[in-house]
């Protein structure tokens, strides 16, 4: 089930709406990093990656492959024409980027994997963090949007599209009339508990949103109505969340989660029979061991698989 992967001296690229995380290595301890903002022309950012992977590749040597973990919507078919792109984004600039084309031009010779981010942040916790040893469990990103990638039988799951569980539709908290800010949706899950989400409700950074503030209840609770959801239909073993949000602010991260899994046992209400779903759920629903890092650590990853 867990097959281990080489060593071998890898190139990542963790390609988020905000910035582009880029590391040459061959395992999390070993990893040169650098970071360049996303903006809005796919061209310079993909030229300033592409030659800061060259630069690592004279300097320590070829690299054997590249992994590459993008937000999207993307295309995952390798049978498409548009194989690789980024898809239907609302950001600004971005839709339609051939961002695999833009590695190939420049590494025309090596494997290359392409995946969603949180995708690729979920083999970064099945390898190396949360999910090791587990077949069957979730890693949700709540920051700039939400995602979530799903390992299921010790396999990335694709399906026709990708999972895209940040556009769940969640029911309503009585009394709350926040309008949401999902282009597409409005009200889904993204569209009230994001980052730019909690902004908009509390009209304030989560760094100064007080933990009394009603907005840290609004946000647990829908969050809790889309674990519990997500823990319906898929089963996981546990659930890992990650990116900003959950650190929680001035609430703290402790507190944050301490809330979500409260509710979450609230939503269920004891209908479903497991240890991780009661007495244990501190263990179930967790943050990323790997922290930060899950995503590059994942784009490692899913370079090293190409080659294991
Ligand atoms: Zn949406």
């Amino acid at each position: 089930m867990h097959k281990s992967l080489k060593n071998a001296l890898v190139g990542a690229i963790e390609a988020g709406g905000t910035k582009f995380v880029c590391a040459v290595g061959t395992c999390p301890q070993d990893l040169d990093r650098i970071e360049f903002p996303s903006g809005d022309s796919p061209e310079l950012v993909l030229a300033q990656v592409t030659d800061w992977l060259g630069e690592q590749q004279r300097r320590r040597g070829k690299l054997q492959a590249i992994g590459i973990g993008s937000f999207g919507p993307i295309d995952l078919h390798r049978d498409s024409p548009t194989y690789g792109h980024i898809t239907s984004t609302p950001k600004s600039g971005w839709r339609n980027t051939d961002i695999l084309g833009a590695v190939r031009r420049v590494f025309p010779d090596i494997p290359l994997a392409f995946d969603t981010d949180v995708n690729g942040a979920a083999l970064g916790e099945f390898y190396w963090g949360n999910g090791e040893g587990l077949h069957d469990f979730i890693y949700i990103t709540i920051g700039t949007g939400i995602g979530g990638g799903v390992m299921v039988g010790g396999q990335l799951l694709h399906g026709l599209v990708h999972s895209e569980m940040g556009h769940l539709r969640l029911p309503r908290i009585p009394g709350d009339a926040f309008a949401g800010v999902c282009p597409f949706h409005g009200d889904c899950w993204e569209g009230l508990c994001s980052g730019p989400a909690l902004l908009a409700r509390a009209k304030m950074a989560a760094e100064a949103i007080p933990p009394e503030h009603e907005a840290w209840d609004r946000e647990t609770q829908y969050i809790a109505y889309a674990v519990a959801n997500l823990v319906c239909v898929l089963s996981p073993q546990r659930v890992i969340i990650g990116g900003s949000v959950r650190k929680g602010g001035q609430l703290g991260q402790d507190r944050f989660f301490r809330m979500v899994r409260a509710r979450v046992r609230v939503a269920l209400n004891d209908y479903l029979v497991s240890p991780p779903l009661q007495e244990d759920i501190d263990r179930f629903i967790v943050p990323p061991l790997l922290g930060d890092d899950a995503g590059i650590c994942g784009a490692i990853a899913l370079a090293q698989r190409e080659i294991a």
